[in-house]
């Protein structure tokens, strides 16, 4: 290669890595309009990661590097800037609000170590925080979850001792029931226990199989209380909208498929008169609770 084409080829990606940052930084900027504007959870996602990933197709690690410089751009919206320049990049930007968001660092705090990370590379920013900050600056260990082949997977997982303590008590207890058993083993016992107890869904189904008819004295009488909805209406609720939030988009009809933190909701509203009947009840995600009060 010779030394003009060199030179050349040096320049043009020189101005399409500068296009790139400007262009990054206006993913920025949009990304913090759709979440002022809710846009996101109107069309069915229940968070601004979910948005970016499933809607725009990013990897989980650059949504999430791009949605810390959001969250950072809220409080320092200098940021931006430098981002555009090059003396922050995204890489150490989320790392730096992933810690202060955790530890509380306050704003003035936060402007003094972003100086200091400027033009650093992840391991130096990593020292950085950890010589200001101590080893809590340091991100926790991540659970980690792999698929591996056939039906299982692999997880890791860093336990507390008294934790393993218990599920070896466990381990102990159950051993008449399987002597050898592994924590593979005791984890599907304990979901399975959990699952009878706490999922309503399941509730529902052990119900609809052994309840007998709802009849004679011992029915309780209808609460005084509006808001009160029996718990067979809610197993019938949860069973009904399949343990999913049921908000869909009005153009596209994309249902949200977040099953956490739901929430059942009255279509019209209970202040209004709303009755708690299962065609006036529905479930709904965190997110979308909140997207239909405000
Ligand atoms: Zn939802």
């Amino acid at each position: 290669m010779n030394c003009t084409l060199h030179d050349s080829l040096h320049d043009e990606t020189l101005k399409l890595v500068k296009e790139e940052r400007r262009l990054t930084g206006l993913v920025i900027e949009n990304l913090q309009k759709i979440q002022d504007a809710n846009l996101h959870l109107k069309m069915g996602y229940s968070s601004l990661f979910e948005y970016a990933v499933k809607a725009l197709g990013y990897s989980e690690s650059c949504a999430y590097r791009r949605i810390s410089a959001v969250k950072m751009a809220r409080v320092l919206p200098e940021i931006k800037e430098k981002l555009n320049s090059g003396e922050l990049n995204l890489t150490n930007l989320s790392m730096a609000q992933s810690f202060f968001s955790r530890e509380k660092i306050d704003v003035p705090e936060q402007k003094s170590v972003l100086e200091k990370i400027e033009n650093c590379s992840k391991r130096e920013t990593e020292k950085i925080l950890v010589r200001e900050f101590g080893v809590r600056a340091l991100p926790p260990k991540r659970e980690v979850v792999k698929a591996t082949a056939g039906d299982e997977a692999l997880l890791h997982v860093r336990l507390k001792q008294v934790t393993l303590e218990k599920l070896d008590r466990l381990k102990n207890l159950r051993a008449h029931k399987n002597p050898k058993m592994a924590y593979a083993d005791l984890i599907d016992d304990m979901c399975e226990y959990m699952l009878k107890k706490l999922d309503p869904m399941a509730k529902h189904s052990a119900e609809a199989k052994f309840a007998a008819p709802i009849k004679g004295p011992h029915i309780r009488g209808p609460s005084s209380n509006p808001r009160h909805i029996p718990s067979r209406l809610k197993r019938q609720i949860w069973q009904r909208d399949q343990g999913q939030c049921t908000y869909a988009d009005p153009t596209t009809g994309r249902r949200c498929d977040s099953r956490h933190l739901l929430q059942i909701d009255h279509i019209h509203p209970v202040c209004l008169g709303g009755p708690a009947t299962e065609k006036n009840l529905r479930l709904l995600c965190h997110a979308h609770h909140r997207l239909r009060d405000g």
